[in-house]
């Protein structure tokens, strides 16, 4: 018997947490954090409480209730018994928080297999975090009911990396891991053999992006498996078409930068080495310095030891690194000396501030994410530009903070354009790799409107939370 459970990732984009079960084999299929139904019930300063274990987080049904998958001493705190783990192991599709995040709530010795660049990505993250409970990926500090405990070493989890071509053998299953192209590098879908056949699992995928040729290779190696059951990302079934690409990201930005005699501010998710080089490009072309932050420079310098990304590291020609006030505003070193990441990169030669950037505005393209937008005080940008190359904003509280966003714009006289292609395939894509692969059964997962897909094909399998489907 081959089934599927469904504890994440239904009626939700993200927080995909998927148990396929063969014979006596269990893996879950990413374990990811539901921005969506955390949102629901949380929001900045209203959190799920840690004092109490894990009980808030299963309480409100943002992680499953079930044996034998998490971390002993987050049980013990919130009064249960501690349980042996059943789980045999957890395969991540890519590194999106929405995919990998909850994770820190797993039992140390539950194997973790990842691709190479997903487990870097994670490493980035980590570096530049404040260590909590929904973000201990990589390892933790046991939360013992005893403050005397605390000073414990930390637990650091079992990963296991792959690369597209490598076959994992776990119990009765054999899993093939094949690179697709997503918003991330070293994004996976994958080809898993059960004992009743193959069952596809696409992890987030397009065929407008800079590397489509990496998903027609999943797709090809998933129609060869002749598959009985396919769980497909299903973001944008609801937009029929998208003609945005790298390329025309690339075409927009750079007719405003090279139209401007003022301040270039770029904001994109440096997760997304597209979208960086894409930027980059336009830097170099337009005789500007690329301005990034401590935090883009813990990705940049791993996606640079990675050849096959091609990228320049965060002492690239062209890359400066933007220093933040803190502390005492002096820029004095000992202000750094809570935020290891820049402390560690202090004696970096390529270190500007905001106040040379004020001086020589049009020599600059800094990428300035929302959060840090605080620092325009200081930058005062005369005849300044603001490129939007994020998604637009598709719930109400990204509508809220979309608006206050846009009134930092406007108070500070910046111009603003949007230029964003989407790491999803539009129903146009998705209908193309679904035809193409052909499955048995069709299980729509991570998006809003899994009915759509009832339109174009007959096998649809409309999945509910928490219950499971016999293959
Ligand atoms: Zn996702
Ligand atoms: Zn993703």
């Amino acid at each position: 018997m081959v089934c599927l459970t469904f504890y994440g990732g239904v009626d939700e984009i993200g927080g995909s947490k998927i148990l396929l079960e063969d014979q006596d084999t269990k893996i879950f299929l990413d374990f990811g954090m539901g921005f969506g139904s955390r949102g629901r019930f949380f929001e900045e300063f209203l959190t799920p409480r840690t004092a109490n274990g894990i009980g808030d987080f299963l309480a409100m049904d943002l992680i499953p209730d079930i044996q034998g998958v998490y971390r002993t001493d987050l049980l013990t705190h919130y009064g249960r018994d501690p349980e042996k783990p059943e789980i045999d192991a957890v395969i991540l599709s890519h590194a999106h928080a929405d995919h990998a995040n909850y994770v820190s709530f797993l039992h140390e010795s539950i194997p973790i297999y990842c691709g190479e660049t997903t487990k870097s990505i994670l490493e980035a993250v980590e570096e530049q975090s404040r260590r909590g409970m929904e973000n201990e990926v990589l390892n933790f500090k046991k939360r013992p009911l005893y403050r005397k405990d605390y000073r414990k070493p930390a637990v650091k989890r079992i990963f296991k990396t792959f690369r597209t071509g490598d076959r994992i053998k776990i119990g009765s299953l054999e899993i093939e891991p094949v690179h697709v192209d997503h918003s991330v590098p070293g994004a996976y879908g994958f080809i898993i053999h059960t004992s009743k056949g193959a069952v596809v699992y696409t992890g987030d995928l397009r065929l407008h992006g800079s590397n489509p040729g990496l998903t027609l290779d999943f797709m090809e190696k998933a129609k060869e498996s002749k598959p009985i059951a396919m769980i497909t990302e299903g973001t944008r079934i609801n937009i029929e078409k998208d003609d945005s690409t790298e390329q025309t990201v690339y075409d927009t930005a750079r007719k405003i930068v090279n139209g401007s005699s003022g301040l270039v501010i770029a904001d994109f998710n440096f997760k997304d080495v597209d979208r960086f080089k894409t930027f980059y490009e336009i830097a170099k072309e337009s005789d500007r310095t690329l301005v990034i932050g401590f935090k883009h420079a813990c990705f940049l310098e791993r996606y640079a030891s990675d050849k096959k990304l091609d990228v320049p590291s965060s002492d690239g020609e062209n890359i400066m690194l933007f220093k933040p006030k803190l502390a005492t505003g002096t820029y004095d070193d000992a202000d750094y000396s809570n935020y290891q990441f820049i402390k560690d990169r202090l004696d970096y030669p390529n270190i500007l501030t905001a106040d040379e950037i004020k001086r020589n505005q049009k020599k600059y393209l800094i990428v300035l994410n929302f959060w840090y937008f605080n620092n325009l005080i200081d930058l005062k940008p005369e005849n300044g530009e603001y490129i939007h190359s994020l998604s637009e904003p598709f719930n109400e509280e990204m509508g809220i903070s979309f608006e206050r966003m846009k009134n930092w714009i406007d108070y500070f006289d910046l111009r603003f354009s949007q230029a964003h292609c989407s790491g999803h395939a539009p129903r146009y894509g998705l209908n193309k790799i679904i035809r193409e692969i052909n499955p048995g059964k069709l299980y729509p997962v991570h998006t809003e409107h899994p009915e759509i897909f009832r339109k174009y094909f007959d096998n649809v399998i409309i999945v509910k939370k928490n219950i499971r489907f016999d293959i």
